[in-house]
């Protein structure tokens, strides 16, 4: 399953970050999954519920989880437009685009708890 390695990708990640910070806990993780990404949500966070019952950092982490609708750019007139509904350019009306937004599977923030 491909979200059970994109999980393990993220919380190395936030590991390095705790580390770096000398955090006791993750509290939270904000992630942006654009709408093209290829990530299923529900299996990204399943995936993410059973990493976290075996790594005590992650025990009490919340994970919120953000959609980027997809951005795509008509190849005939430029025109940017949202939605992956949309067949057509609302400008030209041509139906080749490319997307220029919308395949992120980003972090957008983390809240550590640090105490000394
Ligand atoms: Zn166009």
């Amino acid at each position: 399953m491909h979200e059970t390695s994109l999980v393990l990708a993220m919380c190395s990640q936030i590991e390095e970050m705790a580390r770096a910070q000398k955090a006791q806990e993750v509290l939270s993780i904000t992630v942006r999954i654009g709408e093209v990404a290829g990530v299923e949500e529900e299996i990204f966070a399943f995936a993410f519920e059973v990493y976290k019952k075996e790594n005590p950092l992650f025990k009490k982490s919340e994970l919120k989880i953000e959609k980027i609708p997809a951005r795509k750019k008509c190849l005939a007139c430029g025109e940017e437009f949202q939605g992956l509904s949309l067949k057509k350019c609302p400008r030209c009306g041509k139906e080749q685009f490319s997307y220029t937004g919308g395949d992120e599977l980003q972090i957008a923030k983390v809240e550590l708890m640090v105490e000394d």
